[in-house]
């Protein structure tokens, strides 16, 4: 550790040029890190470091955050990080690409893994939050590998599959979990794992993923883990599109339809900001938004056009999850969905068709709290 905080410190021209950066500062500062050598926290790889790290922690009575993610980084984790550093002086972020919450179908072999530049990221974020004053900061990195993280049998993405595994039910079953049937059950267990490794104080999830924030309350308080769960907003590019790190399989023309979902919860969050509580009331314009979209796009040249199917949109009980017809003022609801963007028709010579070419379909999720009033 020592010896990677020294290499890190010696480069005082960072020091000496940055001065008390912001968020956006941030992409520079990642540039010039990533070509230098090691990075500011520890990087693990096997439990039994990990535990004696997390062990000095706890002698120095200094709150541990986790924050988990599957790498591929961008400015949604970062916030996560930056929240949890504001409330801890120790972050660790683990970085693993779980394979039980991935269907037998689902893009498990293309998921973006950019090491590199996660690692950078999280150098970079380091001297930031440090020139910012918070009290914070990383001081691990957790990325273990599958054979770690499951030790006595290869795990299984079949339904019935063989295996130790959380599951929480009904939650697991509806929205998402319709169409992804063993998405939670992978989530919930790998989560289970990170958090018997970790044993962190407080854990930090993305609004963004709103029905995993739910499963994971739920598997905290019915397994009476001694953790504080900790919700973080969702971060939006500048048009409202939630960031992603499957938004880089999207390009050009995708990207720009993909917006209808935000569009379409925002016009049922207006209904509900006006005084609608009813669910017909709330849902039909953005039912009849994403129809008008879908039309628009039926309407123009396959060379053009990007398809989009929708899967659901849902208004929902915060806690259980299920469908209402009403919204309880003192309970509020969740705005949600999830739309399928075609692959592309078409691509043209040039054309920005995203990672991988445009020949998949790139699910998009996203979703709206209707805070209680
Ligand atoms: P992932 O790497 O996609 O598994 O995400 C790791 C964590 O980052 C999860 O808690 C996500 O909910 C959170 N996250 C992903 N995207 C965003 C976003 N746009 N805004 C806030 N949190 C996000």
């Amino acid at each position: 550790m020592a010896s990677k905080l020294r290499g890190f410190a010696s480069q005082t021209h960072l020091r000496k040029t940055i001065a008390f950066p912001r968020p956006s500062d941030l992409p520079s500062i990642v540039k010039r890190l990533s070509s230098t050598s090691s990075p500011p926290f520890e990087i693990f790889r096997e439990p039994s470091p990990l535990r004696t790290h997390r062990h000095a922690a706890l002698l120095s009575s200094r709150s541990v955050a986790l924050v988990p993610t599957m790498g591929a980084l961008h400015d949604g984790h970062l916030s996560l990080v930056r929240q949890a550093a504001s409330e801890n002086p120790e972050v660790i972020v683990s970085i693993y690409v779980n394979p039980t919450q991935f269907g037998v179908n689902e893009d498990l072999a293309t998921y973006p893994k950019t090491w590199e530049s996660d690692i950078a990221q999280l150098s970079a974020l380091n001297e930031e939050m440090k020139q910012n004053g918070l009290q914070g900061k990383i001081t691990a990195v957790f990325a273990p590998t599958t054979g770690i993280m499951y030790p006595t049998l290869p795990p299984s993405s079949e339904i019935p599959g063989v295996g130790s595994f959380v599951t929480i039910t009904p939650l697991a079953s509806l929205l998402e979990g319709a169409s992804r049937p063993v998405f939670f059950r992978g989530v919930a267990t790998v989560c289970m794992k990170l958090f018997n490794l970790v044993q962190p104080d407080r854990v930090y999830f993305g609004q963004k993923d709103v029905q995993q924030t739910v499963v994971i309350k739920r598997m905290v308080e019915d397994f009476h883990l001694p953790i504080d769960v900790r919700i973080g907003p969702t971060t939006r590019e500048k048009d409202g599109l939630a960031m992603s790190s499957r938004n880089v399989y999207l390009g050009a023309r995708r990207r720009k339809v993909g917006l209808v979902l935000s569009r379409a919860l925002k016009a049922a969050e207006e209904q509900w900001v006006k005084g609608n509580f009813k669910r017909g009331d709330i849902l039909w314009p953005a039912n009849a938004l994403a129809d008008e979209w879908a039309r628009e796009q039926d309407e123009i040249p396959a060379k053009e056009r990007a398809r989009f199917e929708v899967d659901y949109i849902s208004l929902a009980d915060p806690n259980s999850l299920e469908e209402i017809e009403e919204i309880d003022p003192a309970r509020g609801a969740v705005l949600s969905g999830a739309i399928k963007m075609m692959p592309v028709e078409e691509g043209q010579p040039g054309e920005d068709c995203g990672l991988g070419g445009g020949t998949g379909p790139v699910r998009l999720i996203d979703n709206i709290i209707l805070r209680p009033r």
